[in-house]
């Protein structure tokens, strides 16, 4: 179902409940129609708000993040990590959202998947020998067909993440937050391929955008950024 559709069909439920009288006698009643009522307007209002996110693709790649970034890739990654979960168009969900993907200007390189886990400055650092062919869709492209693409059947990624301050003796979350210095992983599967589909993203590129060899290459990337 697309966007559109996915409007209308909400819009017609909520028609549906307007065929119900404006106001119940009984007060009960009423103060359940008006929170379905309020509840549906804030469901519409988001899923607009949040549709309205994705910037037109570009080829700006996300600039390596730094401390000083962290308030900025919070605020972003909230909003990411629901759109996930929301979908677009004839997606009703997202493995992960890349913020070259809602924002052009000055884009960060970091990623969120499905989990609201943040992945900061990735990097593929190794590759399986073995490729793979597979379909990929991309929330940046709702209305376009999925699209055969070449991957790397394992990498191996290394990434910064969000740490948190807790109090040692507690493990109460103190709010304060900082860059974790950076994690090595090797992945596979589902995993290995959403990776690389995020780096290429943050690369300046996407399945789409990208000339077909894109999607095996880094050629954009010196790690020796990341300082
Ligand atoms: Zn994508």
């Amino acid at each position: 179902m697309s966007e559109k559709e996915d409007l209308e069909k909400l819009a017609k439920e909520v028609d549906d409940i307007a065929k119900e009288p404006d106001t119940y006698t009984d007060p009960e009643m009423q103060a359940a129609k008006e929170e379905r009522d309020a509840a549906i307007q804030a469901v519409m209002e988001r899923k607009v708000f949040l549709s309205e996110k994705y910037v037109e693709p570009h080829r700006t790649p996300g600039r390596w993040i730094k401390e000083e970034d962290l308030p900025r890739v919070l605020e972003d990654a909230a909003v990411m990590h629901e759109m996930c979960m929301v979908g677009r168009g004839d997606y009703n969900h997202a493995f992960a959202i890349a913020h070259t993907q809602i924002c052009d200007e000055d884009p960060l390189r970091f990623f969120v998947n499905a989990d609201g886990q943040i992945y900061i400055n990735p990097v593929i650092v190794d590759k399986s020998q073995e490729i793979h062919q597979v379909q990929e869709g991309c929330m940046s492209y709702p209305a376009e067909p999925m699209k055969q693409t070449v991957r790397f059947k394992d990498v191996t990624v290394r990434y910064r993440t969000v740490g948190h301050k807790v109090n040692p003796n507690t493990e109460e979350d103190l709010g304060e937050h900082f860059l974790t210095k950076e994690t090595r992983h090797k992945l596979d599967g589902e995993a290995a391929q959403v990776m690389q589909h995020e780096c290429q993203h943050l690369n300046g590129s996407d399945i789409y955008l990208g000339s077909s060899s894109d999607s095996l290459h880094e050629k954009k990337v010196d790690i020796k950024n990341d300082k």
